[in-house]
């Protein structure tokens, strides 16, 4: 017997969209679940919320008067992407030239965040970023500010703005940097506690302790952020671990009791659940289960790694130990904002490091997974009903080469392969956040 469906009234629909859609209810490799697709769907939104995710054609003719309809006829609707871990300050510096890690920061990172101490200079450059997020189809995205409070309210003031999710905080460094970007372990504390009260919560703003590495932290800033997070503990932590061979070795002269770089972090509490560490390129084994058995999740920066030359990281490895893993741009090293291209280049490391990357798989780490490791799943990440209707509209004709290459893909996955090592912005025809179109693709 089919069911017929009921009449959908005012409120429980003041949005409509229409296109094909894709998402995913679990790891495509790991939980077996196949991803749900509707080639002809339609999402009933309201007040930002998915209600409903069903076949057009039955319902189609059902949607109350004075609800908004988007026809995306043709294109593929898919959950607004994750990106685990960037720095918005870098934006204007992203394709520095010709340095490693260490050598990077010093010639090119410092001096550009050191700008942030005007405030007008971080909104305009907050302002900046999240354009560049929308465009690129990203609506939630784990961002390092500067060492500047400042900083963290222009980013967090522009994010409110759009009513994207962010998570966000300011840097702490108080060593190893030059004096102007150095702060202490008391003013650490201080700036962070007021930021958090500030912004942690407010809209979907989530606040992050973010020492940028342990070489720029001393023990003492160390342990004020195992503090912050023993007093508010539902934050998050973001920082770097294991990126570049150089960097492990400095660490371990500053920190020579420490087992590794990872525990130095772990000493200090900075291990579990919301801690989210960029790289994690050069681990071993105990690490890995370490961090698997913490909860902590890692940001796979597929473009910095290869841009610094920094090394191959291993999407097996971590999956063996059960990780949380979420793709990230890691701009400026990063050199994309863009997912897409994110995906192009994770594929590509996958293949050096002698593993195979699906594009489910791709798709999935841009999503659900980035969610996953983020917490987020709860709210977003897939189109499940009561979730928060953050999403990108795909155009996957939206190039010469696109059309021609689609023309000859047979089935869904090679179609999304080519969308990921073939895409950019150009591919993002609009941006909902909260089920608002924030960014519609204007054609030359
Ligand atoms: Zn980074």
């Amino acid at each position: 017997m089919s069911i017929v469906p009921s009449p959908l009234d005012n409120d429980s629909c003041d949005i409509a969209i229409r296109a094909s859609f894709l998402h995913f209810r679990g790891d495509p490799d790991l939980d077996g679940d196949a991803p749900e697709y509707l080639e002809d769907g339609l999402m009933i939104l309201k007040q930002g919320r998915i209600q409903m995710l069903v076949e057009a054609e039955d319902w189609i003719d059902l949607l109350p008067d004075g609800s908004a309809l988007y026809d995306y006829h043709g294109r593929l609707v898919m959950p607004g992407f994750v990106d685990c871990h960037t720095h918005y300050p870098q934006s204007e510096m992203i394709a520095s030239h010709g340095l490693q890690l260490l050598d990077w920061l010093e010639k090119y990172t410092f001096p550009t965040e050191a700008r942030f101490a005007e405030r007008d200079h971080a909104d305009r450059i907050a302002a900046f970023f999240c354009e560049q997020m929308l465009k690129n189809g990203t609506t939630t995205s784990a961002v390092f500010a500067t060492v500047h409070p400042q900083s963290v309210d222009a980013i967090f003031t522009r994010a409110l703005d759009l009513d994207l999710c962010l998570v966000a905080g300011k840097l702490m460094m108080d060593r190893n940097a030059p004096e102007p970007l150095r702060d202490t372990p008391e003013s650490a504390y201080r700036d962070s506690s007021e930021l958090i009260s500030r912004w942690h919560l407010k809209g979907r703003g989530y606040y992050a302790v973010s020492p940028r590495f342990a070489a720029c932290s001393s023990e003492a800033q160390l342990e004020i952020c195992g503090q912050l997070l023993e007093e508010h503990p539902d934050l998050y932590l973001q920082s770097h671990v294991a990126e570049n061979r150089d960097e492990v070795t400095w660490v371990a002269e500053l920190f020579p009791d420490s087992r590794s770089y990872l525990d130095v972090y772990d000493r200090f509490g900075l291990l579990g659940p919301r801690a989210i560490y960029g790289h994690c390129i050069h681990l071993d084994e105990t690490d890995r289960a370490r961090l698997g058995a913490s909860g902590a999740a890692i940001a796979f920066c597929p473009t910095s790694n290869l841009f610094l030359g920094s090394g191959l990281f291993s999407l097996a490895d971590a999956e063996e130990h059960g990780i949380r893993v979420g793709l990230a741009s890691d701009v400026g090293a990063g050199t994309s904002f863009g997912m897409l291209q994110t995906m192009a280049e994770a594929y590509k490391v996958c293949q050096l490091a002698g593993q195979q990357l699906s594009p489910l798989k791709a798709f999935y780490l841009a999503t659900l997974g980035a969610a996953r490791a983020l917490y987020l799943d709860h709210r977003i990440g897939n189109f499940e009903v009561g979730k928060e209707a953050d999403l990108v509209v795909l155009d996957l004709d939206a190039t010469e080469l696109l059309q021609c290459r689609m023309e000859n893909a047979a089935s869904l996955e090679e179609r999304l392969f080519a969308l990921m090592m073939l895409g950019d912005d150009r591919c993002i025809q609009a941006t909902h956040v909260m089920g608002k179109r924030q960014h519609s693709r204007t054609l030359p």
